[in-house]
């Protein structure tokens, strides 16, 4: 397994270099402090964290997985005392609001910091990662009670948080659940059914875990209209804050399963549990898509970690592997062969990976910071910001995670055979980062969402609000020594809007339409969005350049990288664009016997 270095240069060059933080935190109510300079120094100790107390542990926690008994679940050796120093540490609180004990740093900061950890050691991350869609949760949608009574313990950390949609039965269609809620003469509701694949759902971390569940309530109307939210403490809450008796939620079994071997999945039987109705009955999906979007965008980093963590093996591999010499002459003359970073096609793999770490670091980055602006930005920034998100998160999510597999696959491939077995490491990135094309909400259904309800169902005005921000770079950096980007841009950001307009018309007719091109139709996107942060990565080191800044190594680099992925990856887009438009007859017409056949 590759030891993790935390890519502080790049970070910082997203954060200070490409992307306007400064001036945008400077002008957000209560983010004044969040400084360039501290943002540096937390994100340095970050990086010391995940390097020195997860990255040792990533490897060792594959091995051992997480062993259930009656008594509850046992987390890898190493881990309980990680999340302990990650607690002492303040990690928890750092972006959450000051009334609750957080530290009221931007949610931003805490993707950068999610990255950091998440890279180091994903199934780690999960423990503390579901936690903070619960705290958004309990933020947004509680009543003065429930976030006194439970905030200040998760932004803490002392308790962790879960998200229970999933039954046996249903995942993606969470209209079919069948967990119910019975009011309760106390004005609590007793909650009975079984959830599965809970993540966090039982370890041995915290002092109480509390889960958000989605149940119905007798009456209640079918399908997701029917949905309400709950919140179920592990061990009931006392008035006073202190923990009262065991709850009727146990965590029954964990699951054997490919991947993120250290996370507990859970399967939760919910036993008549005391449970607390969140906000207004029936209204639970509508809430839930607060947890839903966090996770997303926390899922999204998923994609970004296994990338990097396959990219930094990968070349320290390739720089040293010798196999052959470089079709252009000895580059190793002393040596028996030349190192396989030499071969055309291993730079090839090397330099996806490459593209797609960087290039989705600057997407997610600024995608928080959109996040950010809806928080905290004036009315009319508010509003512009959330429509920018309702694109790009099902784009960040699925495409950065397909994307990522993509890169953690290169991985075992430029390893060769050691690839594939297990002491080199790189069969575990592809195996972890398998999971985060499926876990909240598959490939499929956020390509429905994007193609469905974000271009469609807004009459194409969301995409065009986004359009029209690529424009205004392109319109702003329009001088010739740009135009290798910016010009190829443009011209894909045309292509984009003219092609959805012909999806949109054919989807009126047929319905099917909208689903056949979907998948095809979020790749496309994705690759034309990646190219966008490319691009602006590109006219950043353009510039650096031209003023004669130092670094110039580190800014021809970003150059190069960004020419390689308007070359060779971005003209994927004419595939899924050929593929998009040949419509939905060959997928529909086969009638379901023929495909025995
Ligand atoms: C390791 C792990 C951790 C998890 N953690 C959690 C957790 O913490 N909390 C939680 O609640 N859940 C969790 N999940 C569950 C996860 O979110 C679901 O498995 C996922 O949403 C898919 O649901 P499903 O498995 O029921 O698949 P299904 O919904 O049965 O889907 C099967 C296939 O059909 C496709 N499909 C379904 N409907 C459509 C459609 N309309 N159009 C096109 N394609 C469609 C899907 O894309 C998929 O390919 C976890 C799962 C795993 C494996």
């Amino acid at each position: 397994m590759p030891s993790y270095k935390a890519p502080l240069r790049d970070i910082q060059f997203v954060i200070n270099e490409v992307l306007d933080t400064e001036n945008l935190y400077a002008g957000l109510k209560g983010y004044e402090e969040a400084t360039p300079d501290l943002m540096n120094a937390i994100i340095e100790e970050g990086a010391k964290f995940a390097e020195n107390v997860l990255s040792p542990l990533n490897q060792s926690g594959d091995e051992e997985g997480c062993v259930w008994s009656e008594e509850g679940v046992k987390t890898p050796e190493g881990f309980a005392d990680a999340y302990k120093q990650y607690v002492d540490n303040g990690w928890p609180s750092l972006s959450a609001e000051p009334e609750f004990g957080g530290q009221d740093m931007p949610n931003m900061l805490g993707i950068v910091i999610n990255e950091l950890a998440g890279t180091a050691n994903w199934s780690w991350l999960m423990y503390p990662g579901l936690s903070h869609g619960c705290i958004k949760t309990l933020e947004a949608h509680g009543s003065p009670e429930q976030k006194e009574q439970y905030l200040p313990k998760l932004v803490a950390g002392n308790w962790t948080g879960t998200m229970c949609l999933t039954e046996s039965h249903c995942g993606s269609d969470l209209g079919l659940l069948r967990t119910k809620a019975e009011p309760q003469a106390d004005g609590s509701y007793a909650i009975t059914g079984t959830k599965i694949f809970i993540s966090a759902g039982e370890h041995d971390m915290s002092d109480n875990i509390v889960h958000i569940v989605i149940a119905r309530m007798p009456d209640a109307p079918e399908g997701t209209k029917g949905i309400s939210l709950f919140v179920v403490p592990k061990f009931n809450v006392n008035e006073d804050g202190s923990l009262g008796d065991r709850n009727g939620v146990h965590c029954a079994s964990i699951e054997k399963k490919m991947g993120i071997k250290a996370s507990a999945t859970c399967v939760m039987n919910f036993d008549g549990a005391k449970g607390y109705l969140i906000g207004e009955p029936n209204r639970g999906l509508n809430m839930m898509f607060t947890f839903m979007n966090t996770a997303r965008i926390g899922t999204a980093i998923q994609g970004l970690a296994h990338a990097e963590l396959a990219y930094q093996g990968s070349l320290e591999y390739a720089r040293e592997r010798l196999a052959m010499r470089s079709l252009t002459g000895p580059k190793n003359p002393d040596g028996p062969a030349d190192p396989i970073i030499v071969h055309p096609d291993v730079r090839r793999m090397l330099l996806t990976q490459k593209s797609i770490a960087e290039g989705s670091r600057a997407m997610l980055y600024y995608l928080a910071q959109l996040g950010d602006i809806v928080d905290r930005g004036d009315e009319e920034a508010a509003k512009k910001a959330d429509d920018l998100m309702a694109v790009l998160t099902p784009i960040a999510k699925a495409f950065v995670t397909e994307a990522g597999l993509e890169a953690a696959n290169h991985g075992i491939q430029i390893y060769g055979g050691h690839g594939f077995i297990r002491e080199w490491g790189m069969e575990q990135i592809a195996r972890d980062a398998r999971i985060a094309t499926l876990y909240e909400g598959t490939t499929g259904i956020q390509a429905l969402d994007l193609i469905g309800r974000k271009i469609l169902g807004s009459g194409g005005k969301l995409l065009m609000g986004f359009t029209e921000m690529m424009g205004e770079f392109v319109e702003a950096n329009s001088d010739e020594s740009y135009a290798e980007f910016t010009g190829a841009l443009s011209t894909y950001k045309d292509e984009w809007l003219t092609m959805s307009l012909e999806v949109g018309g054919k989807a009126m007719e047929n319905p099917d339409e909208a689903g056949a091109a979907s998948v095809d139709y979020l790749m496309y996107s994705g690759y034309v969005v990646l190219g966008y942060f490319w691009a602006q990565m590109a006219v950043a080191a353009q510039k650096k350049i031209a003023e004669g800044e130092g670094d110039t190594a580190f800014y021809e680099a970003k150059l190069m990288t960004a020419r390689f992925y308007f070359e060779r990856i971005l003209p994927r887009t004419a595939s899924h664009k050929l593929a998009l438009l040949s419509g939905a007859d060959n997928l529909m017409e086969m009638p379901e016997a023929m495909f025995a056949f």
